[in-house]
This record gives C-alpha cells, sequence and structure tokens, in this order.
C-alpha cells in the first residue's frame, strides 16, 4: 500500500512529543523528514513533498493548539489534514446514470478496473454494463465477458469487429437498458499518435459523462508525462489507482492527479472483481497513519451481510461479548469475515488494531485462508448441535466420529477447536476491557 511504512514510523517520531508541553522547531524537523522520507519513497513528486513539508512546518509552529490538546494530537492532526490535501478529494461520481470511459496503458488493469466498478455499481442498486471496444489485445474480449459474468453484469462485445469505434457505438445501443455504461479501450501510449487519434475518436462517439485514466500504483514519475498525454487527448476527470496489494508505490499516480489537475476515484487492490474500494481521502489517510477508518469497516461489514443473507441484529458484537461463544458464532463470524476480505485488510481498518499491532503477530495468526475456512464448514456440518453449542465436550472419541463424517483428518478438527478457543480468548479479553480502555482505543 502506498506509504506503506509512514504510519508506524510517524507513530514513532510523534511518541517522542508525548509529556512535552510545547513543540519545538527540532521535533517538527524529526516529523517532517520522517514525512519526507516515507513520500519520497513511494514515488511522490519533489516539489508535492516540500509543499506538503513546509505546510506542515509553518502550521505547526505558528497556529496554536486547542485548549485541551497535547502537542502530539495536534501535530498528528496537522499531518492528517495536509496528508488528505495533497491526496486530494474523490472524484465526483454520483449513483445515477452515466457513461464512463476508461484510458490507459497496456496492462494497466483496465479491464479488470472495467469488472471491479461495474461490481461496484451494481451493489449500490445500479445497473451496470461492460462496452469492451478493446480490439488490439488477443484475449482482451474472453477475459472482460468472463469477468462481467463474474461480478453479475450486462457485457457487450465483439470479437469479429476490428473498428472498435463501431463496437462503442453497437454497445451504446445494446445496452440500453443499463444505468451505468463503462466503455474499457485498448492500451495505449501516450506518444503513440495513431492510438491517441483512435481513442478521441472512441470518445467522440462515445460522449462519456467521466474519463477515468487507470494508473498501475507501481509507476512513478512517468505516469506524469503519460497523464498529461491523456490529458491533452481526452480530458481526465478522475484516476484510478490498481494494483495496491502489491509491493505497490502510488506516489507516480498523485503526480498525474497533481498534473491532469483531477481526482482519484476508486482504489483497486487485487485481481478479483470485488478488490475494488472507492477512494475516500479522509478515510485512506487515517488509514495509513494507523488511526483506522470505522467508515470503510462499517461499508465493508455491510456488504458481507447483504451477501451472507445475514440480518444486521443478527451479528451484534457487543451480544457476542456478553454471552459465550460458540462454534455457530465462529462460523458466522467466519462466513463475514470471509466475505469482507483479507483479514489482515479488514484488521487494519479497526482503530487502535490498524498498523503496529498486525505486524506484531505471527504470520500463521491471520492465517483462516478460504482453504481452511472451507474445511471448517465441512466439519461443522458433521457435528451435532450440542457439540456446536458447546464444544468443550469434543473429546477423542467425538474428534474420530466427525472425522469419519467429514472425510476431513483429526488435525484439521484440533486446528478448528484451537482456532475457537483462540478467538473466545481474545472475546474474553475485550469483555476484561473497562470502558474507558475501549474508548482510548477508538479515540487513538
Ligand atoms: P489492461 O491491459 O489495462 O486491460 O489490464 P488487465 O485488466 O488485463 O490487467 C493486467 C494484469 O494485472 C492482469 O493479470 C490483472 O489480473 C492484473 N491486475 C489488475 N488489477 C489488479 C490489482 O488491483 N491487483 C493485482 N494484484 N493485479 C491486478
Amino acid at each position: 500500500m502506498v506509504l506503506d511504512n509512514l504510519g508506524s514510523s510517524l507513530r514513532g517520531t510523534l511518541d517522542n512529543l508525548r509529556g512535552k508541553s510545547r513543540i519545538s522547531e527540532e521535533d517538527i524537523e524529526d516529523i517532517v523528514k520522517e514525512i519526507q522520507r516515507s513520500l519520497l519513497q513511494a514515488d511522490v513528486d519533489v516539489a508535492l513533498v516540500q509543499e506538503l513539508s513546509n505546510n506542515i512546518k509553518t502550521r505547526a509552529l505558528e497556529e496554536d493548539p486547542p485548549a485541551g490538546t497535547t502537542p502530539r494530537d495536534w501535530v498528528l492532526r496537522i499531518v492528517y489534514e495536509e496528508l488528505v490535501e495533497l491526496v486530494g478529494e474523490s472524484t465526483d461520481l454520483p449513483l445515477e446514470e452515466q457513461t464512463i470511459m476508461l484510458a490507459g496503458l497496456y496492462g494497466s488493469g483496465k479491464t479488470t478496473t472495467a469488472a471491479k466498478m461495474a461490481w461496484w455499481f451494481s451493489t449500490k442498486g445500479l445497473r451496470p454494463a461492460i462496452i469492451q471496444t478493446d480490439t488490439d489485445r488477443p484475449g482482451a474480449y474472453d477475459q472482460s465477458k468472463e469477468m462481467a459474468e463474474r461480478a453479475e453484469v450486462d457485457f457487450y462485445g465483439d470479437p469479429d469487429e476490428d473498428d472498435p469505434v463501431k463496437i462503442a457505438r453497437d454497445g451504446l445501443e445494446a445496452t440500453e437498458e443499463a444505468d451505468v455504461r463503462i466503455v474499457d479501450t485498448a492500451g495505449r501510449d501516450g506518444l503513440n499518435e495513431e492510438l491517441i487519434e483512435q481513442i478521441e475518436r472512441i470518445e467522440d462517439e462515445v460522449q462519456p459523462d467521466r474519463d477515468l485514466l487507470v494508473l498501475d500504483a507501481a509507476m512513478g514519475q512517468s505516469a506524469k508525462s503519460q497523464a498529461a498525454d491523456f490529458q491533452e487527448a481526452i480530458g481526465i476527470d478522475g484516476v484510478v489507482i490498481t494494483k495496491l496489494d502489491g509491493t505497490a508505490k502510488g506516489g507516480g499516480a498523485l503526480a498525474a492527479v497533481d498534473e491532469t489537475d483531477s481526482t482519484i476515484a476508486f482504489l483497486g487492490s487485487g485481481e478479483t472483481v470485488k478488490d475494488i474500494e472507492r477512494f475516500e481521502p479522509s478515510g485512506f489517510i487515517s488509514r495509513l497513519l494507523g488511526m483506522g477508518d470505522l467508515k470503510q469497516l462499517t461499508e465493508r461489514v455491510e456488504r458481507a451481510m447483504q451477501e451472507t443473507g445475514e440480518d444486521e441484529d443478527d451479528w451484534d458484537p457487543e451480544q457476542m461479548l456478553e454471552g459465550s461463544f460458540t462454534l455457530k458464532d465462529m462460523r458466522k463470524q467466519m462466513e463475514t469475515m470471509n466475505n469482507m476480505g483479507p483479514l489482515d485488510q479488514v484488521m487494519d481498518m479497526i482503530p487502535g488494531l490498524g498498523g503496529g499491532l498486525m505486524d506484531q503477530l505471527p504470520d500463521d495468526a491471520m492465517d483462516v485462508t478460504q482453504e481452511r475456512m472451507r474445511d471448517f464448514d465441512v466439519i461443522m456440518d458433521s457435528m451435532t448441535e450440542e457439540e456446536l453449542e458447546n464444544p468443550r465436550i469434543i473429546g477423542q472419541e467425538r474428534t474420530e466420529r466427525i472425522c469419519a463424517g467429514s472425510g476431513k483428518p483429526e488435525e484439521r478438527v484440533r486446528e478448528l477447536l484451537e482456532q475457537h478457543k483462540q478467538m473466545s480468548q481474545m472475546l474474553k479479553q475485550f469483555q476484561g476491557m473497562g470502558d474507558g480502555d475501549m474508548e482510548r482505543m477508538m479515540k487513538q
């Protein structure tokens, strides 16, 4: 993730401010240096870094913290606000009928993004359609069609036609019933005049409400000049940054945003249609700084609820904290978590659990992989009601019966019971926390 190390390094430097009653110029220098290092490592444009550094220094030294605010909280707040300013607003995308065109270099992730965005709009109750106009890349049609099926959205493409403008025209006609039409285009280099001329013609035909530039997060400073070329050809309203799940940096994309005077619309973080999130500046920066982002987490939980068909009432963490934690509860949790995405990403969004804590856990502590989950599911199918309610009664004899019934090895059954034990213990720890502790954790 962009600026991955910023949260932890900054927390360390900010901790030096604990107990101090005023902030010295030296303190601010240290903090700014830390931020600069992270930003430059993430390929953020030097001029942007300089501007941000100056703003932080000026504000931290010249503005007076409101009464009752500690220097640490005050500086953290300034850093947070300035970083939000740096990444900018989220691209305006009203949930209404519209046509969106995607442009970008080869392999930047356009086809994948088209399907992800279509899926995202479908979760908002709209009917999306993908129009595939990439006639250059063999396989683009099949890939796009398959992803549209996975996203369960309408699709138009024509593998026998080699004029993308005609496909676009036919596609618009064929998808009239859709609310949101996403037009995918072939990858092109801003320097290739012929291809640039072609995208201009597609744009003329489509008359999109928005042109989004898809950028691979690993792209460095060349993102800036590419963005300028696309900007000149079709005008860029927003940027989608893809592959943030890799060792990507993402700073180049920020330079592209700055260059085109546009904003970030979506972030892509994986290869499946669900690995997308709407860019939300304050949540994004909160997460980077390890402050958690409850809003996004709530969104994910809601989405997961819809998918598991669970009513929100059924998933009441407070009730779970009070009562005993059965295997049935654990199963419900696993289903929900499974639908929310990778556990470490979810944990990162919880205030107080983000950043540092995940780093302290052994690698396999959160390793509830899909395969294990499926096995656990099958194993639980072979348990009696009594065993699900009270797993303590499961001894050797019952284990053997469950293994025979589920066809899973004893080791897996034991893993399941161990996982349940660990989760119960974790919940007990939460129960042991006073309200004050909880509050402090949420505010962190
Ligand atoms: P296009 O040429 O711009 O249409 O790019 P594609 O959509 O075909 O993507 C190129 C490659 O990047 C494919 O292998 C995708 O699976 C992969 N990809 C796209 N987006 C992401 C992402 O957010 N994360 C990861 N890890 N891979 C991605």
